[in-house]
This record gives C-alpha cells, structure tokens and sequence, in this order.
C-alpha cells in the first residue's frame, strides 16, 4: 500500500514471525536503496527493524527471486495475488508455519515456471492421474487443500466424517468436516468419485504433481474447501481462479 509521500506499507509472509506488516520509507522515490524489490510476490531475504510501533522498519532487501516470468502474466498474477491472499487469510497472525511458508514459495515459482506457457486446455485430456502441468484451477485448489491442511483443517477422507463407516461414502459435509455416507448425509452436498480422488492425490502429493480432475469435480472440490473454511475457520477466500483463469 502506498503511505504518505514516498513510503509504502508491505504485508509480508515470513518463515518464522509469520504475517508481518513493515514499512518501507522512501521506497518510491526514483533513487531508492530499495530499487524495484519490494514489489509483490518478490521472494526476499529482508533486514527489519523492531521498533515500538506495531509496523516494522525495512532496513536492507535482497532479491531471492523475483519471479520475473510471472510479473509478465496476467493469468500467473492473478493466481499469486489469490494464493497470496489465502496464505494472509488463513495465516494472518505472528504465529510462525514455516511449512506454509515453504509451500507459498512453492506456489510460486510453479507459477512463474509455467508463466506464459500452457493454456487451460493443452495437453492430455484431464484425470486424476495426470501428472505435469494441471490447469489453474486443480493448481488453485491442490494449494488450497494443502493449506487446510497446514492449519489443522485438512478434510476427513478415509471413513465418514460422522459415523465412521467406510462405504457408500456419497456427499461432504462442512459441519462434519469431511466426507459422509448415505446415512448421515443429510445437510451434505454430493460429491463425486472424481473429486474425491483430486481431494486424496492433493492431499498426498507435491504441489509441482498436483491431479487433475474434470471441471464439475473441481468445483465440488472448491465447495467442499469453502464449507470447511465457513464452518472450522468463519473464513471466505476469493474464488480459486478468476474470470482469466
Ligand atoms: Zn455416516
């Protein structure tokens, strides 16, 4: 956010003091020590000084990545500003998760990586075993997913989430936190074998092997996601991907 005459206030995400609000003074100033780092999505190793105030001082700012492919993508921006957005959301005091952390960076040099390359539709047609580049929005929520997970809020998957029968596993409830069988559905939404296994492999594995699932799945899956944030978290992210996406 622009500040008075010169300055800027940054929201950072950092590996140990968590979300951070520091300010930058004479950043944007044509000759500012800062040059262009300090910019969103930058990943930096940055200097801080704690002062009495709740906002801390950026003293030093060194470019561990910048992500320059991204910066030059409309689509990849979008889905930074989102994942970066969740991440503050769902993260948003000093508590550390260096773990979410990790998986930010993750996120987004896989989005710079792919920047300006495949389109929603290229390659194979989509399954849950697809492995490699997956579309923006199996890419969205597999990092979403991961994040409940970070928080303590991963979705039961194995067994219904209210009586803990195994079978006949046939909507997801956000109450219940997880997915539900025929005898306790009520309040459920269906959810179908293809989101259930997106649900799974995300949860399983690395975000750069994200699965992939047909559109209708992906959208239960983005139900179940936001049914659980409402009822665990009171939370409600942005949609996963944009009209771009
Ligand atoms: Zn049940």
């Amino acid at each position: 956010m622009r500040y008075g005459e010169a300055d800027r206030i940054l929201h950072l995400y950092t590996p140990h003091r968590g979300r951070v609000g520091a300010i930058a003074k004479g950043v944007r100033r044509a000759r500012s020590r800062f040059g262009g780092r300090l910019e969103p999505f930058f990943r930096l190793r940055i200097e801080l000084h704690e002062g009495r105030g709740e906002l801390l001082t950026v003293t030093g700012a060194d470019t561990v990545n910048g992500h320059a492919r991204l910066r030059g993508d409309a689509r990849a921006l979008d889905a930074a500003a989102r994942a970066c957005d969740a991440v503050g959301r769902l993260f948003e005091t000093s508590e550390p998760h260096p773990g979410v952390f990790n998986l930010l960076c993750r996120k987004l040099s896989l989005l710079d990586e792919r920047a300006g390359t495949a389109g929603p539709h290229a390659g194979p047609a989509p399954s849950a075993t697809t492995v490699g580049p997956v579309t923006d929005r199996a890419g969205a929520l597999a990092f979403r997913l991961k994040l409940l997970l970070a928080a303590g809020l991963a979705p039961q998957l194995g067994a219904c989430a209210s009586c803990g029968e195994r079978e006949h596993l046939v909507g997801f409830s956000g109450a219940a936190g997880g997915v539900v069988c025929g005898v306790c559905e009520a309040g459920s939404f269906p959810l179908d074998q293809d989101a259930y296994a997106f649900m799974t492999a995300a949860l399983a594995r690395p975000l750069s092997e994200a699965p992939e699932a047909p559109d209708p799945a992906l959208g239960q899956v983005e139900r179940a996601i936001s049914a659980t944030l409402e009822h665990h978290a009171h939370l409600r992210l942005m949609p996963a991907v944009g009209r771009l996406g």
